[in-house]
């Protein structure tokens, strides 16, 4: 099996970057709240979880104004009240989301394209039965991975909501990026492999772009996603000591945290089998959000891997096969 990467946070994003893109969206959701810091009924809604429907929860930990319920059906995280449909389509659209969101990435963008996206194609290349598969990225942006999976020889294509993503991706790489609602495009073909990175947390309806991934997908073919876990250290740590994480939560944007339940759920439903779960987590220096010298660095990322080899990171990446 492919090897693990010890990830140290600081190299992907720095800690001044991420309290940027924080505070700007501290700024652009306050209006959200009322003048108690309470949800405004304009942008909330009361919903049931979005993963399993079941209406029963009980909240786990509030930050930023926004209360985190544990659906005591799937055992999921999500915000409740939920932000409205479209609410988060106009704060990405925000031209200064954009400026926070590539100043981020960008010191992090040779590790996440050469060692990141690789080791991402060398799993799905490792799990599959065919070779020169066809793949389809659903939430693309500039499409990165999909040129790697290119540049190996896939046919590849993506989508994504932003228009600026698909000119990017067209431009730099040469690949065809359907521009729009992953869940309302129309696709004339069917693929190997549909990839879903850090997308479904964002989506109100996470359950139907899974309905559609499986409907597009070719027999044998593999559905891979990457979402926040709901029971992971981190999460813990937050029930205890409700702290706000400048990663992890990213409050307003990440609203639905999937448990092991829920997945074994998804799974099942869709008849697919689990080839592979992992957890790849940033727990630890995401709590510290502090630099380091080498040395404590080094057993930072020693406990990390402890955690991920426990499925405790804060992320799942989970391999689905037809
Ligand atoms: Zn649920």
């Amino acid at each position: 099996m492919n090897k693990k990467i010890k990830l140290d946070l600081f190299k992907l994003k720095s800690k001044q970057d991420l309290e940027g893109v924080y505070r700007f969206f501290k700024e652009s959701t306050a209006k959200w709240f009322d003048s108690n810091q309470k949800p405004k009924s304009e942008y909330f809604h009361i919903r049931e979880c979005p993963l399993c429907n079941a209406d029963t929860s009980k909240e786990v930990f509030e930050i930023d104004g926004f209360s985190y319920h544990k659906c005591l059906s799937c055992q999921s995280l999500y915000t409740k009240p939920h932000i409205r449909d479209g609410v988060l389509n106009t704060l990405y659209s925000d031209g200064m989301y954009q400026v926070y969101q590539d100043n981020l990435v960008k010191n992090g963008k040779e590790i996440r394209k050469g060692v990141l996206e690789e080791r991402k194609y060398s799993q799905i290349d490792s799990l599959l039965d065919k070779s020169s598969p066809t793949l389809l990225d659903v939430g693309c942006g500039g499409g990165t991975f999909l040129d790697v999976c290119k540049q190996h020889g896939w046919y590849v294509e993506g989508v994504d909501p932003s228009p600026t993503a698909s000119l990017t991706a067209l431009e730099n790489y040469q690949i065809n990026v359907h521009h729009g609602d992953f869940n309302k495009i129309k696709f004339n073909k069917t693929f190997d492999v549909i990839t879903l990175w850090g997308v479904l947390e964002h989506m109100s309806d996470p359950i139907s772009a899974i309905k559609k991934a499986k409907e597009l997908l070719n027999e044998n073919g593999m559905i891979v996603f990457e979402v926040p876990s709901a029971d992971c250290f981190i999460s813990e740590y937050l029930k205890k000591y409700n702290f706000s994480p400048t990663r992890y939560i990213e409050s307003g944007r990440h609203n639905i945290f999937f448990s092991r339940v829920i997945i074994g759920g998804i799974a099942e439903k869709f008849g697919l089998k689990i080839e592979l779960i992992e957890s790849n987590g940033l727990d630890i220096q995401t709590v510290l959000l502090e630099e380091f010298d080498t040395k404590i660095t080094e057993k930072i990322l020693k406990i990390q891997d402890t955690l991920n080899d426990l499925l405790l990171g804060d992320h799942y990446r989970v391999f689905l096969k037809k």
